[in-house]
């Protein structure tokens, strides 16, 4: 089985190409033609030595999941739907915007936190996803998005992605040494050369493992809250009943200690007549007031038997005035490309679940 370069961030290629005999300044050099030129041909790495092109061709692969769909929007968004294998798919969406360039990245198929207004939770879990199917999003959006012309200048941009942010489907920090490898090799100058305020880990709040990740790899924090007391996380996020809402807050705390950018941003999806009330604004301004933090309000959005109903317009205007009367600085999320931008898990690809619950298909485009 040859093995795939994409697996590899930098030391470990570097440990990889020590095996073969090779010096550290080699693996800098192909590290750089595969994530920086995007070229998975070992034959056109041409500044690397014959020899060591014929042994790489021999023992390696630069291999990223293989697309099976893609939808341009006429916003411009950009959707995959990559095949990760026995009938399982993940989605990655890009989002140009004026001043930046957003891609959203799966880190699990599907995921086991059962988050109940959540299509991802309902499809169940299969398994965590390796360092060349979370890097090779990337890599694939990166340079098949350098061949277009912006929309509006017509300009081909160096690096159109410009921001990462690990929200698509499965929980980041449930697969934590995976996506540490691939936010590494986000954040190389041989690489992507990301900063770390630009690449943002969504968690749902394991708590040990946002302790961890603000040790071995602190980027930008954003967690999904969805609820501003126990009683009513528990019943949205049940994960919230392992690490209830004063520890979550306590190691938001923590990790600002670390973090690149001086506040967390905190999810909220909104569900009718659930937590969009004013009550439910005025216990998250309590909640929130000791972690420097921004809301991001995202209106829900219904898939077949959610159980759940988007808010109304003045629900939402209310609750965000309350917040930001408090101080707080409020976005509400647009939506972009078919309503496919949303929340933690709100991409929804195919996954045959192992955890023993029914599986929903939810890609209407794939179907
Ligand atoms: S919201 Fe995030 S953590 Fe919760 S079930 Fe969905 S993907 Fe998992």
């Amino acid at each position: 089985m040859p093995q795939n370069l994409l697996d590899f961030d930098l030391p470990g290629l570097t440990a990889w190409f020590a095996e073969l005999g090779e010096k550290p300044f080699r693996a800098r050099q192909v590290f750089r033609w595969i994530h920086q030129a995007g070229v998975a041909d070992f034959a056109h790495m041409t500044d690397i030595a014959k020899s060591l092109r014929e042994t790489l061709q021999a023992q390696a692969v630069v291999q990223a999941p293989a697309i099976k769909f893609l939808h341009r929007s006429a916003d411009g968004t950009r959707k995959w739907l990559f095949d990760v294998g026995v009938g399982n798919g993940i989605e990655t969406v890009f989002i140009p915007e004026d001043d930046r360039g957003t891609l959203c990245v799966s880190s699990q198929v599907g995921c086991a936190l059962e988050c109940s207004f959540c299509s991802t939770g309902r499809q169940g879990f299969n398994r965590n996803l390796g360092v060349a199917e979370i890097i090779g999003q990337l890599w694939v959006a990166q340079h098949s998005l350098k061949t277009e012309a912006n929309r509006t200048t017509g300009e081909i941009a160096e690096r159109p992605v410009s921001n990462v942010v690990m929200m698509g489907m499965g929980e980041p920090l449930a697969n934590f040494e995976n996506v540490v490898t691939a936010l590494g090799v986000m954040l190389d100058d041989h690489a992507y050369g990301l900063s770390r305020r630009r690449v943002t880990v969504s968690t749902s709040g394991l708590v040990p493992a946002m302790d961890r990740l603000a040790e071995r790899c602190p980027v930008a924090l954003a967690v999904s809250l969805h609820a501003p007391n126990d009683a009513l996380r528990d019943r949205l996020v049940p994960i919230n009943k392992k690490y209830p809402l004063a520890e979550l807050m306590a190691a938001c705390r923590r990790y600002l200690v670390h973090a690149p950018r001086d506040f967390i941003t905190f999810e909220y999806v909104l569900l009718a007549g659930v937590n969009d009330q004013p009550v439910h604004a005025r216990e998250l301004v309590e909640l929130a007031r000791d972690v420097p933090c921004k809301f991001n309000l995202i209106p829900f959005n219904p898939f077949p038997d959610a159980g759940y109903e988007k808010p109304g317009g003045e629900a939402m205007r209310v609750f965000r005035e309350i917040l930001q009367d408090a101080g707080y600085v409020v976005t509400t999320r647009r939506t972009r490309g078919d309503d496919i931008d949303a929340a933690c898990g709100q991409l929804a690809g195919q996954v045959a679940d192992r955890s023993g619950r029914v599986i929903k298909r939810l890609h209407r485009e794939a179907a």
